[in-house]
């Protein structure tokens, strides 16, 4: 289960403690507030620091070829072995690699949208066809169609859970049904940039369908709860014959300061649970603002909130942006509905204020 469902009890919404300032070190309050990428402005964190300037010396030495600590260390939280992992400098080198291994010239991948699309746009660059599939009534990834249009033409399809934009997660069996079924005809890339933040305690990670064997790559990032996003490091799992033909792709790719500053991001679990509280909280600021605003959102299980601005958000990105806050671009086809990430709770109560001066 995703690391939010480890939290209890009903967070009290408000400042950093002292205690907490004291230990995890937040930045100052800048604006303009960027809360249009959904990064963790609370990282990277103090451990993280210290190791990458503990280790600075390594610097003018290659990454490991072999035993790399940190493969090691994430096939152990995994339940794998490192066989079965490909580092990445961040999901995003993941993403693309993948699509150009599996997706050539007139070979298709299909895909909800809107979604995150880097693999696909990578993809269409060389020569893959896209088989774009509209999310449903209630903003869910349509699976019943997407397993209805796998032909001998498709050899990957692409499953973002929760999906980037709308933070919403399927239910666990529904996908576990779905790459039972898929994943016998064609690979499934699963997207679970943010896994972390799944609350939904009978999600299962979909890394158990990769140890059953089937033709499932999952993908991770820690460029959200851990708060790396500008390190660039991200994994995959696989099984060890798809991990073989993905890691010949990517020898090298990871810097030695990412591989330091990831080992010491996957042990600092106080940290890691500091991000998911003030994540939650965050969340749950912006949306009691969007109560009172009588707007609607999605019920989001990332670190972002999808809600109906009623409208041009392109405009109204202009209009916030005025103001010293960056939101996020449409997502078409739903050109009124607006994302924006959980930031510091400064940072969201600044939010919080411009919207209200923009849309009241
Ligand atoms: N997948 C999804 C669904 C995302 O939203 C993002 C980042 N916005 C990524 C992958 C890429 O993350 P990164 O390359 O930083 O690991």
């Amino acid at each position: 289960i995703g690391g939010m469902a480890m939290l209890t009890g009903t967070a009290s919404i408000g400042k950093l403690t002292a205690a907490e300032t004291k230990k995890f070190n937040p930045r100052p309050f800048n604006s303009p507030v960027r809360l249009g990428s959904n990064e963790n402005p609370y990282g990277p964190s103090a451990l993280v620091r210290k190791a990458m300037q503990d280790n600075f010396d390594l610097g003018c030495r290659y990454p490991w070829a072999f035993n790399n600590p940190l493969r090691d260390m994430i096939a152990e939280k995994e339940g794998v072995t490192p066989d079965h992992i490909v580092l990445v400098a961040g999901s995003t080198e993941g993403l693309k690699i993948t699509g150009i291994t599996y997706a050539g010239i007139g070979d298709e991948i299909i895909s909800g949208l809107p979604t995150f699309l880097s693999m696909m746009e990578y993809a269409k660059v060389w020569g893959a066809d896209i088989n774009w599939v509209p999310l449903d009534k209630d903003m869910n990834y349509d699976l019943q169609e997407i397993e209805k249009r796998v032909s001998a033409k498709t050899k990957l399809v692409f499953l973002c859970n929760p999906n980037n934009p709308t933070g919403k997660l399927l239910p666990a069996n529904d996908v576990k049904d779905f790459c039972n079924a898929v994943s016998q005809k064609t690979m499934v890339f699963s997207d679970e940039a943010y896994y972390d933040y799944i609350e939904d305690s009978s999600y299962p990670s979909m890394v158990e369908l990769v140890k059953q064997g089937e033709n499932v790559i999952v993908s991770r990032t820690l460029s959200k709860v851990y708060g790396l996003a500008g390190i660039r490091l991200g994994y995959m799992v696989a099984r060890p014959d798809i991990a073989k033909k993905l890691n010949e792709r990517v020898v090298a790719n990871t810097n030695i300061m990412a591989i330091e500053a990831g080992k010491a991001a996957l042990q600092d679990q106080d940290f890691y649970k500091f991000s998911l509280q003030k994540n939650l909280e965050a969340r749950k600021l912006i949306e009691a603002n969007l109560d009172q605003l009588g707007l609607d959102y999605l019920p989001s299980q990332a670190n972002f909130v999808f809600f109906h601005a009623k409208q041009d958000v392109k405009v109204l990105a202009e209009k916030m942006q005025a103001k010293g806050v960056i939101i996020g671009r449409p997502f078409p086809p739903y050109n009124d509905w607006c994302r924006v990430s959980t930031g510091t709770l400064e940072e969201v109560a600044f939010f919080n204020n411009a919207l209200n001066e923009t849309l009241g």
